[in-house]
Formats: C-alpha cells, structure tokens, sequence
C-alpha cells in the first residue's frame, strides 16, 4: 500500500501513515512499530502516527528514540495537563492536541507552545468538523511549530456546515479565514440538513 501510494504521488508529495483506530488490522506492540517504521522511513514518509497504544508512554519514548522517521501521537489525551509528561520526557516528534478535547483554544495554544520550548512540533486535530479545523487554522497561524493541521476530507461536517467553506488549494493547502473570530459564516441549510432541522436563531443577550 505505501509502495503504491508513493508511486502515484510522486516523490514532492508528503505521505502520512495513520495507524490510529486501526486496531482490528495491525497488532499495536513496540516490535510491529519498530519494523513498520523502518519500512515507512525507506518510502521517505514524514510520520507514523499512533503506532502504539495510545497511553503507552514508554512504548512512545522508546519507538521515537529509535524509529528512523518522525513518530506522531496524543490527539486522544485531554486536558493540557496530560500532555506534560509526553512533552518535557519527549515521547513523539509530533504531538497532536484535539482543541475540541483539551479544554478549548487557550489551552491548546498553551500545549503548542510548551512542545515548541522542548522542540517538538504541533499538529492539531480538529479533524471532523468545521469548527474543529477553523479553530486549527487559528492554532496553526499563532504557532512557531506547526505547519500542518490533521483533519478528514471529504466531509459533510467540514464541507457543508459553511458558507465559506474551507477547501484546499490546488497546490495543497487551506487558507485560514480572516473574518472575525474563526472566521466561520454558519451554512443554515447545512446545518438544518444534519440536525433533523435545526435552525439557526439570532443570539440575543439580556440581564
Ligand atoms: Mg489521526
């Protein structure tokens, strides 16, 4: 599969290997890691992400010290509180904070900057909703250490949930919106679509 992917994307494109939820096909042991993570790195992969189990913090320090190629994790942790030891005892290259799981986007700017001071870079995982992927898009532009965000594409819940959708580029890559606060302008046929009809209503505010 990873000798097929390269060869249609061609040597330029970044290839991530997500082994996350997977567990059904591939055994999560230190032994399967280190021998896929050799193969990942001849196929110049950028990271192996959640190739252990996710709590497994001294599988992590001890595949990340030893795996030819970057290791990825944590988008399952929450609170930021969580993330300290993974950090200062650097147990992925990668960590990836979910905003929607760690206690919001000051909490989450808070995790992207500590693995900044302790060299490790940041990819967040705002991953399945539109809100989720603004919110990174935010992150990403404030953070030293990060370049690229984690998320699914296609989606409903990305794509129809606004009307200024976030799409990418032909080259590759999300624009991050500049209106105000994350940018979003809320689709209300989207949403009335997938909350069995829903509708938006103007926010009032009053003592
Ligand atoms: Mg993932």
């Amino acid at each position: 599969m990873i000798k097929s992917a390269r060869e249609v994307v061609g040597d330029e494109v970044e290839l991530m290997v997500d082994a996350g939820g997977s567990d059904a096909f591939w055994q999560h042991g230190y032994k399967w890691a280190i021998n896929t993570a050799k193969m990942l790195a001849e196929y110049d992969v950028t990271w192996f992400e959640e190739p252990l189990r996710p709590d497994d913090i001294e599988g992590y320090k001890r595949l990340t010290e030893h795996a030819p190629l970057p290791i990825a994790g944590c988008e399952v942790l929450t609170r930021r509180q969580a993330f300290v030891p993974w950090i200062e005892q650097h147990a992925v290259d990668y960590i990836q904070p979910d905003v929607t799981k760690v206690g919001g986007i000051s909490e989450e700017h808070r995790i992207a900057d500590w693995a900044d001071d302790h060299s490790i870079l940041f990819v967040p995982h705002g991953w399945n909703t539109a809100e989720g992927l603004a919110a990174d898009l935010q992150l990403v532009a404030a953070a030293r250490n990060a370049r690229w965000v984690e998320y699914l594409a296609p989606s409903c819940y990305i794509d129809d949930l606004l009307l200024n959708p976030i799409r990418l580029s032909g080259d590759g890559e999300l624009q991050i919106p500049d209106g105000p606060g994350l940018g979003m302008r809320w689709n209300p046929d989207g949403i009335a679509r997938y909350t069995g009809g829903m509708r938006l209503t103007t926010c009032t505010t009053g003592m």
